[in-house]
């Protein structure tokens, strides 16, 4: 099914063809890992949803693998957040840019930035580096999904917290990004929306908890366990 959502976005025009590449690694990890959602995926999300919750100005990013995949969780997530998303496009068109801008407004999304940057991330070569004040380039915390390793390395340089969502623990990405959600976009965007709403519930000192004891190294490392483990058990069935 989500493989048939993103081909029906490049068909669209909403998704580039190199997307199809990134959802096919997806797909490849996602096995790996037993397509679930595991313990360490769940404590990074916690820890994500933590500092989304105590951000002055969270931002979401939208690209064509995600507003294929996930339109519909994305809106309900910055809606809990109260935060802007922004249409980001590793191969940006201005057609392809208002396709996904519409979408999400179609899906109720009440802030949508991206149509008309005004500002640059500075490394990152002309047309990847636009993004716009009161979105992503004024953010202290950005949320990244299916993104790639120069644009998560140039917003963690702008001194931002950057929160990927990547399947592949091993990406540039996962291990540079102050808080990697290694799971399916999914799985991940409602649980994040779910745990958002939890911690808003109780006294902020737990969510400041979940952000000092996080510790992203560590669930790396215990993603990749999760999949050792995962194909360990394979042979023993
Ligand atoms: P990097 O530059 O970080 O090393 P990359 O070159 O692999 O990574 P891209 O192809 O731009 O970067 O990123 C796509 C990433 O998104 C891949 O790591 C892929 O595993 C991941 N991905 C694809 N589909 C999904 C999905 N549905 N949910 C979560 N992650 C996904």
């Amino acid at each position: 099914m989500a493989r048939e959502r993103v081909a029906e976005g490049v068909k669209q025009g909403i998704t580039s063809i190199q997307g199809l590449i990134a959802q096919g690694r997806g797909e490849c990890f996602d096995y790996l890992l037993g397509e679930r959602t595991t313990p360490s995926a769940e404590a990074a999300t916690k820890a994500a949803a933590a500092l989304l919750l105590l951000a002055k100005r969270p931002s979401l990013s939208v690209n064509g693998n995600v507003a294929a995949l996930a339109p519909d969780e994305m809106v309900e997530l910055a809606a809990v957040l109260n935060a802007p998303l922004e249409v980001n496009l590793f191969h940006r068109s201005e057609e392809r840019v208002k396709k996904i801008a519409d979408l999400l407004r179609q899906k109720g999304a009440r802030k949508v930035l991206g149509e008309h940057p005004d500002a640059t991330v500075p490394g990152l070569e002309h047309a990847r580096a636009l993004a716009t004040r009161g979105g992503i380039y004024d953010a202290d915390v950005v949320l990244i999904p299916l993104e790639d390793g120069d644009r998560c390395e140039a917003l963690l340089s702008m001194g931002k917290k950057v929160i990927a969502i990547d399947l592949n623990p091993l990406s540039r990405t996962a291990k540079k990004a102050t808080v990697s959600i290694v799971d399916n976009i999914l799985r991940a965007v409602p649980n994040l929306t779910k745990q958002a709403r939890l911690l808003s519930e109780v006294p902020i000192a737990e969510a400041d908890r979940a952000v000092r004891e996080y510790d992203n190294e560590r669930v790396l490392r215990e993603a990749v366990q999760e999949i050792q483990d995962h194909l360990g058990a394979q042979f023993l069935e």
